[in-house]
């Protein structure tokens, strides 16, 4: 693997140029598992999935009605009542000229039938049943494979498996599905100043807030989390916990100790025991962050600032970690909204400031700042619902302006 050396590089990295180098770095583990499908929920993909059956497997009714011919219907006259088909229980006979059967959403259409008329049409006298108003052929019948065919893909390799994706393979009838082996992440903090909940400060110090918001992220993300806790900063310590993480763990995410100060060891220690692939950004929040590999162990120096560290997460460490669990990740839809208020912003670097995006009285969006924007500010970033993504390039927004902005995904923000 080719070290970029970015110190040799005029100024700070572009995001996605950064990004896509770090992906091109990174390759998803071969391991797999077959686990029962009622284990798979937030698994990966390993293979591509057909179905096995034709769902649904029967022409089946949409409504509570009779089923009929449809070309047997003459204004004013009745249909024999000739039997009843309910779901699980289908009518044996065949639905003959003049016939109905009584069906219930979801009962297989009887032989012979080909639409369906809902009860509330229907007008009935003892066992004749009498149709109102125009009829079309199939109409409130679901037709075999309507939904999936025999053979068809249904989620290509790679396809995360949320409850819907689960509900889906369920109605295919799987029991067992081949998933990657989920990622083993090692997680630590670095600073002589943090201390865990529940411990007295003492003065200078401050809690460890990033390990719990990241631990809490990975395992919504279905990743396996080796917790080392707190590190001083200590060169020693840290390099020992390093080298832990390589044996370990396919991945290692700390936090603190990436920037030039006098106790960030991070990137010194990572470049004894392993290779630094970047650490300077032209993002805000989250100048410094550092990506390398210790071995085969991939490595993601998150800022210590509690909101870059929660940006830069999701901004390179998600789509690092899909790529390393072998998940395809939709791209990330975004959208456009006008500025409520002005933001400040200096060309140089991308800006991913915290947002608060609503429907305006004209069903346009606009948005506001989530308090402030400080990187060390993070209880902004719980009321944010949004992260504007302001270009580069671009200087201060006047209210009024258009601005790209992304969700913040509920899911495991
Ligand atoms: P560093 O990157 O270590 O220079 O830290 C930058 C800032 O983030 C400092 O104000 C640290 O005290 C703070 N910080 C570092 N690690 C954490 C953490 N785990 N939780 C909360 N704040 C932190
Ligand atoms: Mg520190």
């Amino acid at each position: 693997m080719a070290i970029i050396d970015c110190c040799s590089q005029p100024g700070l990295r572009p995001y996605l140029d950064a990004k896509n180098d770090m992906l091109s770095r990174l390759e998803a583990i071969a391991a797999t598992d077959i686990i029962p499908l009622e284990q798979a929920l937030n698994h990966i993909l390993a293979e591509a999935v057909s179905s096995p059956i034709d769902v649904p497997s029967f022409a089946n009714s949409a409504m509570d009605g009779y089923a009929l011919r449809a070309e047997d219907l003459v204004e004013g006259q009745g249909l024999q009542l000739v039997g009843t088909s309910l779901a699980g229980h289908p009518f044996g006979g065949r639905v003959g000229p003049g016939e109905c059967v009584r069906i219930m959403t979801g009962a297989a259409l009887p032989l012979g039938a080909d639409s369906v008329v809902m009860q509330e049409n229907c007008r009935s006298e003892h066992n004749v049943v009498y149709p109102c108003g125009p009829v079309k052929t199939g109409q409130h019948v679901r037709l075999p494979a309507e939904d999936l065919a025999q053979g068809e893909v249904v989620f290509d390799a790679g396809t995360r498996i949320n409850a819907r994706v689960l509900s889906v393979l369920a109605s295919l009838g799987l029991e067992q599905i081949c998933v990657r082996r989920p990622l083993t992440l090692a997680l630590l903090s670095t600073g002589d100043e943090l201390k865990n909940p529940g411990e007295l400060l003492a003065p200078g110090d401050i809690y460890d807030s990033n390990r719990i918001g990241v631990r809490a992220m990975l395992e919504r993300l279905g990743i396996r989390v080796l917790d080392y806790g707190i590190l001083a900063d200590d060169p020693e310590l840290i390099r020992e916990h390093f080298l832990k993480a390589a044996r370990e763990a396919d991945a290692l995410i700390t936090s603190g100790g990436v920037s030039v100060g006098d106790a960030d060891y991070t990137k010194q220690v990572l470049e004894e025991v392993g290779r630094i692939g970047f650490w300077k950004l032209a993002i805000k929040p989250g100048k410094p962050f550092a990506f390398g590999h210790i071995g085969n162990c991939a490595f993601f120096g998150l800022p210590g600032n509690p909101v870059s560290a929660a940006v830069t997460f999701h901004l390179l460490v998600r789509p690092a970690l899909a790529r390393l669990a072998g998940e395809r990740l939709a791209p990330t839809p975004l959208l456009q909204a006008r500025a409520l208020m002005p933001f400040r912003k200096s060309p140089g670097r991308m800006d991913f400031q915290r947002g608060i995006v609503s429907n305006q009285p004209d069903g346009s969006l606009g948005v506001v700042a989530a308090g402030s924007q400080s990187s060390a500010v993070y209880s902004a970033m719980a009321e944010a619902n949004c992260l504007l993504h302001l270009e580069q390039d671009r200087g201060n927004v006047a209210e009024g302006e258009l601005v790209t902005l992304e969700l913040i995904d509920g899911l495991y923000w």
